[in-house]
Formats: C-alpha cells, sequence, structure tokens
C-alpha cells in the first residue's frame, strides 16, 4: 500500500459510467484509494485514477464481487464505503416486455446490490464503523409510465436500505439512500422499446436533468459527515422537474 494514502477503501460498482464514473471521480479526489466494479473494465482503467483497482465483475455474481472485495482489502485495508450504484432501466409496458429483461433488472439492481452488500458488511459490523450508499432513483418512491419493473426494484432497494439501516444502526454502521430524479447517463440506451425511449427521452429534454457529477457531490456529501450522522435519504432533482 503506497505510504501517503491516508484516507480508507471506498468501492464504487458500475463505475465505468455515469453517476459511478463520477462518483469514482469525486471519491478519488477527496484522496481515496478505490476498487471499482463494472463489467467494462477498459472503461474502469480509463479513468486513470490513483491508487485504484479495476475488476471486470458483473455484480449478479456473488462470489466474484466478494472475491474483488478481498483483493482490494489486502491491498488498501478495510472497506469504509461502498456505492452500490450498478444499475439498469428497462423501460416498456409489462404486458409487452420480455420477460428477461424484469430478470435483468431484478438480477441487478436488487440481488446485485445485496452482493455488494454482503461484501462488505460483516468487515463493517466487525469493526463498528462504515457506510453503505445504495442508489435508488425517484421512481423507488413514485410511479411512472412504462417503469413498473424498474420502480419495482427501486421500491425494493428503499425498502431492503431502510431495514437494512435499522439492523445495522446499532453497530455503528450507516446506510444512505440515494434517489435521483433524471440524470443524463447511458441508462436510457439500454430501453429495447423505442416508444418508450422516445417518450422517455422527451420527458427528459423538457424538465432538463442532473449531471452525474451534481448525484456524486450529494454522495460525497453525505459520506463525508461525521460518522455519528446519517443522512438516511437523498432524493434530488433538476429544479424543474415536477413529476
Ligand atoms: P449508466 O448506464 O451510465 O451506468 C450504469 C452502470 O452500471 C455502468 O457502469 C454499468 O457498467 C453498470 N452495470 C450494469 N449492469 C451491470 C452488471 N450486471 N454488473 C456490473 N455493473 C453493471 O447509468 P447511471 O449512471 O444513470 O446509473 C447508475 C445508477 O443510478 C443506477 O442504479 C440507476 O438505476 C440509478 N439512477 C439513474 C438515474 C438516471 O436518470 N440516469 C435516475 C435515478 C437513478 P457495465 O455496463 O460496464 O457493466
Amino acid at each position: 500500500m503506497n505510504a501517503e494514502i491516508t484516507k480508507p477503501l471506498a468501492v464504487v460498482t458500475g463505475a465505468s459510467s455515469g453517476i459511478g464514473a463520477a462518483t469514482a471521480r469525486a471519491l478519488s479526489d477527496l484522496g481515496h484509494p478505490l476498487l471499482l466494479l463494472a463489467r467494462r473494465v477498459t472503461r474502469l482503467e480509463a479513468l486513470g485514477l490513483p491508487d485504484t483497482l479495476a475488476r471486470a465483475v458483473d455484480v449478479t455474481d456473488a462470489e466474484a464481487v466478494s472475491a474483488a472485495v478481498r483483493e482490494a482489502e489486502a491491498r488498501y485495508g478495510p472497506t469504509d464505503l461502498i456505492v452500490n450504484n450498478a444499475g439498469v432501466m428497462l423501460l416498456g409496458e409489462v404486458a409487452k416486455q420480455p420477460a428477461d429483461e424484469w430478470q435483468r433488472m431484478l438480477d441487478v439492481n436488487v440481488t446485485g446490490l445485496l452482493n455488494g452488500v454482503r461484501a462488505v458488511l460483516p468487515g463493517m459490523v466487525g469493526r463498528g464503523r462504515g457506510t453503505v450508499v445504495n442508489v435508488s432513483s425517484v421512481a423507488g418512491r413514485k410511479s411512472y409510465p412504462n417503469h413498473t419493473v424498474y420502480s419495482g426494484t427501486k421500491f425494493a432497494v428503499h425498502g431492503l436500505s431502510e431495514s437494512l439501516r435499522e439492523e445495522v444502526a446499532p453497530h455503528g454502521v450507516r446506510v444512505i439512500t440515494i434517489a435521483p430524479g433524471a440524470v443524463e447517463t447511458e441508462l436510457l440506451s439500454h430501453t429495447t422499446d423505442e416508444t418508450a425511449k422516445a417518450d422517455y427521452q422527451a420527458f427528459k429534454d423538457a424538465v432538463g436533468v442532473l449531471t452525474p457529477q451534481d448525484v456524486a457531490a450529494a454522495i460525497t456529501y453525505a459520506y463525508q459527515q461525521p460518522q455519528r450522522v446519517n443522512l438516511r435519504e437523498i432524493v434530488l432533482a433538476a429544479t424543474a422537474q415536477a413529476a
């Protein structure tokens, strides 16, 4: 480990684009060594961040997530922060949408997030400190057209995060839910229903959007509070986004 590193290890899932990449940059600017996970490892490496381990990991593979965390902790010490950010949004009407799209959202957005939690939580509980940031959405608080399954996964993130917060609060571990409105990222590009995609793009164009850096700033603000302070949930959206 580089003797000049004074900050603890932070893990960011889905760091190859959008909110995850911006969060990785922000945490690196604060001096944290990083473990970055996503399937596109060349995109992680292209960030060019110092003291960073980049691993091609699908978050639905629990053992691969845990192995990468073990490797990073051997190099940089215990994980003090995980940002469970990896996610997919495949918009569409349930009756028309291929079932494998539902399954992918459930697997990545819910099971993948839990795999991140499990990889770091026993260590955090044992040390009596640590922070878990779970990236949900305003779609985890209310519904939108074509969002049924995506919204269901994000309601799950809200629900399990709140219950987990209660579970680990006595152990000094914080759980923080980040719920952004529309953000300009690659997220919408994976939707295969062209009508749903065009409708959501029109919504984004009408209301304006956050930048990934806006969300990263909220995450680092919450993390930088003293460990005794838990900003349990941050809901942020472009001012013009009324819905
Ligand atoms: P992007 O599509 O830009 O980023 C998604 C990230 O998740 C990528 O790094 C991608 O990496 C990663 N990812 C997807 N599937 C997997 C997988 N199976 N294993 C590992 N990593 C995976 O979108 P955003 O930055 O917008 O999304 C980040 C989070 O923010 C998501 O949870 C999303 O639901 C949430 N969010 C986004 C909003 C928005 O308007 N953009 C609004 C509210 C919430 P790779 O493909 O390389 O694996």
